[in-house]
């Protein structure tokens, strides 16, 4: 069905349809959404565009994977704070030539991860575009009142830890650009880039263990680990082999002659954590994670076992 039919309105209330909205909120279809405030704890907002041809190609990415990215992206920045999350706000240009049957599956996709976490589609806004869709994402969650994680407290003698394989993402993303056949690992790569699983439960855990500084790892540690090491002016050694991969891109790594440690470390979009925490409270993290390296005096990250090698993660410039 073209939208032109729906009109926005009608659209709205598709959108609307099956969002479960907490007691003692107010979700679309008003001029604000309402939320309500819990005492001791503190509010987290973040905010993300994705841009066609920029962030995603139309032909690559369906609907709904598109929908669950968009929402899975912004979770994870709640998650890299160790909060919970409490409602997203949508706003979309759509081009011409975009139907009923895209928009259905675009919010499929945003729904089910945003039910998966507990995070209702609060608002937004709805436009069309002249050219390419734009995609802004806005996600609300909370912390206990001063718990929030932030980038700049990592100290000397810190571990720094991930919680997960780094760079099947960025694999993923180098097997569709380039064209690569879909065998059963590449179909696992891929799915890491489309249908990325945040944190979020994890993050709690950290945070509640004493992380001392956390992000999630959207660039590559080769450029993320760096914004923390800025934020706290401090340094950091790398220990490449403790850098966790998973077997798919070792294999897959292996049969293209790709370096794997570059794209563990640059790829990026791996929305894994990364923190730092001192040894004792490292024993109290609860949740599956590794110990890739430690916080020095200094700045930069040396790469022990590739000391020749400057990881700079992923530009977006
Ligand atoms: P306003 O005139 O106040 O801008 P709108 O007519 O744009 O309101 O939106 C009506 C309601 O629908 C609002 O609650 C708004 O948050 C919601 N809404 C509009 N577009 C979207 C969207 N893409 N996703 C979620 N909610 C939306
Ligand atoms: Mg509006």
């Amino acid at each position: 069905m073209d939208l032109k039919e729906l009109g926005e309105f009608g659209l709205i209330e598709e959108i609307k349809k099956g969002i479960e909205v907490p007691e003692g909120y107010l979700g679309i279809g008003d001029d604000c959404a309402v939320m309500p405030q819990k005492s001791g704890m503190e509010t987290l907002v973040s905010t993300d565009m994705l841009i066609e041809g920029t962030h995603f190609l139309m032909d690559d990415i369906s609907a709904y994977r598109l929908g669950w990215k968009s929402a899975a992206v912004n979770i994870s920045d709640i998650a890299a704070m160790g909060g919970r999350c409490t409602g997203s706000f949508l706003s979309f240009a759509l081009p011409k030539g975009l139907g009923k049957e895209w928009t259905d599956e675009f919010f499929r996709g945003y729904k089910e991860i945003s039910a998966i976490y507990g995070c209702p589609l609060l608002g937004g806004d709805t436009t069309s575009s002249p050219d390419r869709l734009c995609i802004s994402v806005t996600v609300t969650g909370e912390a206990p009142a001063g718990k929030s994680v932030k980038r700049s407290n990592a100290a000397i003698g810190d571990l720094i830890c991930v919680t997960g394989n780094l760079g099947d993402s960025g694999c993923g993303l180098k097997l569709i650009l380039e064209g690569c056949e879909r065998d059963a690992d590449a179909e696992k790569l891929i799915a890491r880039h489309y249908l990325p699983m945040p944190r979020v439960k994890e993050g709690m855990e950290i945070a509640a263990a004493g992380a001392s500084a956390m992000m999630d790892i959207s660039d590559g540690i080769g450029s993320d680990l760096r914004h923390i090491l800025k934020e706290s002016g401090v340094g950091a050694v790398v220990d490449t082999g403790s850098i966790p991969v998973s077997d798919e891109m070792k294999r897959k790594c292996a049969q293209m002659g790709w370096d794997a440690l570059e794209i563990a470390t640059s790829g990026g979009e791996d929305y894994e954590l990364l923190f730092t925490i001192s040894p004792e409270n490292e024993k109290r993290v609860a949740v599956g994670h590794h110990i890739i390296g430690k916080i020095v005096p200094g700045n930069g990250i040396e790469w022990k076992g590739n000391e020749d090698k400057n990881y700079m993660g992923y530009r977006h410039f």
